[in-house]
């Protein structure tokens, strides 16, 4: 795997994903006198690739961490870190959590069984988390409310806590002097479905920020202008789906209104609307 780096901007940059195994875009906010990651990542052989990579580019040290939210892949590497773990409240709490986990086999069927985490994350960790048997998932050092500003020397990064439809842990890092966003997975569905009450603030609170770049945990990053027109998705496809739950009648509607096949973001959210009025019809004829 090679040790790259991509800029976002003076200060900010991001180590690329790998999809395969799962690995989301750790990000990397840098500064004179200390550097920021955003996330830790999924496993020690993700944390290997991290710290080589790191090195490689002899970034400033100390280095600190802030967790985007609880998820596996952006946490499980924590415990291998020689840096201070800042968490949000609600995430340091699913970490304390987590912390009483064990992940052989066994373990992780009564886990999945629980919903704790999903089939496919349970096959991920049994496929890409070597030594999975000895991971004991770390708990956050510091832990902050609504935001944390982090003072690197010559650059700021602000932790701001939104929560939405993701998890009501997500945390957005932004960083004022790059107009770089990091937003972890919060403009992701949960399981299939969004939740449009917890999605509405968090697009108003994103809309807010001045971004140029902004990158999400599982993709390329997207430019100002890229940005705008995701954005733009959210509304538009709420607005069609309206109150429909069946996938294939939304899917109808939509090729009837544009006049072709939805792209792959589109299709992605398209979904998450309909999985999230299934989720509400469901709830309401328990
Ligand atoms: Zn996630």
């Amino acid at each position: 795997m090679e040790k790259v780096i991509q800029y976002l901007g003076k200060h900010t940059a991001y180590i690329p994903e790998n999809k395969e195994r799962n690995e989301p875009n750790i990000g990397i906010v840098i500064g004179s006198e200390a550097s920021l990651l955003v996330d830790a990542g999924s496993s020690i052989a993700h944390f290997e690739r991290i710290e080589e990579t790191l090195e490689a580019h002899e970034l400033a040290c100390p280095r600190q961490i802030v967790l985007t939210h609880y998820h596996w892949d952006h946490c499980f590497a924590a415990t291998y870190y020689e840096s201070v773990l800042y968490a949000q409240n609600l995430t340091a709490a699913k970490l304390e959590y987590m912390h009483t986990w064990r992940l052989d086999d066994a373990h992780l069927l009564q886990l999945r069984q629980n919903g704790d985490v999903s089939n496919w994350s349970e096959q991920m960790i049994q496929k890409y988390v070597p030594g999975r048997e000895h991971l004991r998932v770390k708990q956050a050092d510091i832990v902050f409310n609504d935001g944390l500003t982090f003072a690197l020397g010559s650059v700021q990064a602000q932790a701001i806590h939104v929560g939405g439809s993701h998890t009501n842990d997500s945390t957005l890092v932004y960083v004022p002097e790059d107009k770089v966003l990091f937003l972890g997975d919060s403009l992701y569905s949960s399981r299939g479905a969004y939740k449009r009450e917890h999605l509405q603030p968090l697009l108003a609170k994103i809309q807010s920020l001045d971004v140029e770049q902004a990158l999400l945990s599982h993709r390329e990053p997207f430019n100002r202008q890229e940005f705008q027109a995701y954005l733009q998705l959210f509304s538009d496809l709420e607005r069609l789906v309206g109150d429909l739950d069946v996938h294939i009648q939304a899917h109808r509607k939509f090729q009837a209104t544009y006049n072709r096949k939805p792209t792959p973001d589109e299709f992605y959210i398209l979904r998450g609307f309909v999985g999230g009025n299934i989720a509400k019809r469901d709830q309401e004829t328990d």
